[in-house]
């Protein structure tokens, strides 16, 4: 881990506790949604960054932290986890129209993208897909549109906070809204009607930014976090796979979901007639998004170990070949219990937490 990041970083949070000069409360959110599950994939705090997880240093780990560390500042350090908090929250009540990217650059793929795995897995026009993005929280009108929905606060406070927010932390601080952090979501939700709102795959334009920082082409990023949402979403609509949960215990359960959809995301991604990659194209993806998955093992989020998840996802690449000469679609349920098939000897691999030092 580098040490300078932790200094700066430290610097800049003692200075915005010692200061605390803001004129406005820390905020919570009203709104709580029943019973709804979400999968959420790149679970991110700014304290991580300062805490590194048991994992070995890692490539996309690098690479975030050098993000904070390049424009970290006090009102950064203070404000971020409501700016990334209020942006989650944003996505799932935004029914605008769609774009990707924020200049909406990766718009059409993210929609060919989207048929395809439509088409693929035969969910036509079911899930919906949704950017995420920076100048969400530089407009006053979204912002207060959050703080009275979201917040419960009345309109004329709203207001403040919003003018406040885009005149002067915005304006003042290095790194909000400048910090890819700010759009760094990766989910899937299904809202069962809730909010009016039915399934959705969340992916901000942070997340892909770093990863493409770290190398990994736009395109393969886009499509392996969108066949791994997906997973989710078939999930969702087969809630008889697991009837009783998918283990007795939560950090069990939460990795066998995972190494799922990761097992989804190997045979879509290099199916000759879903996302046509190589088996070489999509470890290197795979390799930076396992940055992900943490090694700690414990935990209710646990997603299972890089090598656990390398070795899931290679299993649906494996099926996926097996099916090659006739391009023949298996269906998610046959999918599945070919995943249930393989789920011991993938959780049997070694739980090497140095696999993705060793694997760059
Ligand atoms: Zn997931």
């Amino acid at each position: 881990m580098n040490v300078s990041i932790d200094e700066s970083f430290n610097v800049a949070k003692s200075s915005a506790t010692s200061k605390s000069n803001s004129p406005l409360e820390k905020l919570s959110p009203t709104v709580s949604l029943e019973g709804i599950e979400v999968f959420n994939d790149n679970p991110f705090t700014l304290s991580q960054v300062i805490t590194p997880s048991a994992c070995a240093p890692t490539l996309f780990n690098t690479v975030i932290n050098e993000s904070v560390s390049s424009n970290i500042d006090a009102l950064g350090a203070e404000w971020y986890d409501l700016y990334a908090e209020m942006n989650f929250y944003y996505s799932l009540t935004d029914t605008n129209e769609q774009y990707f990217g924020a200049h909406g650059e990766y718009t059409n793929l993210v929609a060919k993208i989207t048929r395809g795995l439509e088409g693929f897995w035969d969910m036509p026009n079911e899930v919906s897909v949704r950017g995420q993005h920076n100048s969400t929280l530089n407009d006053s009108d979204k912002i207060i549109e959050i703080l009275t929905f979201w917040y419960g606060l009345p309109e004329e406070d709203a207001a403040s906070y919003a003018d406040y927010f885009v005149n002067f932390i915005n304006v003042e601080s290095t790194f909000l809204i400048e910090s890819p952090l700010v759009s760094f979501d990766g989910f899937a939700i299904a809202l069962d009607g809730q909010l009016d709102q039915g399934d959705i795959i969340v992916i901000g334009d942070g997340l892909i930014e770093l990863a493409a920082e770290a190398g990994v082409d736009s395109k393969v990023v886009w499509s392996g976090i969108m066949a791994h949402e997906w997973g989710h979403q078939i999930q969702f609509n087969n809630g008889n796979w697991y009837p009783n949960g998918a283990a007795d215990n939560a950090p069990e359960a939460t990795r066998t979901t995972e190494l799922e959809a990761d097992f989804f995301t190997g045979y879509y991604l290099t199916h000759k007639r879903g996302g046509t990659y190589n088996w070489k194209s999509t470890e290197e993806f795979l390799t930076l998004f396992f940055n992900i998955g943490d090694c700690s093992f414990t935990s209710d989020g646990h997603h299972g170990t890089p090598a656990q998840r390398m070795e899931a996802a290679k299993q649906g690449y494996i099926l996926a070949q097996s099916a090659k000469k006739k391009g023949h679609i298996l269906d998610a349920e046959t999918v599945h219990e070919s995943f249930l098939a393989i789920l011991d000897a993938v959780v049997g691999q070694e739980e090497d937490t140095n696999f993705l030092a060793v694997a760059k």
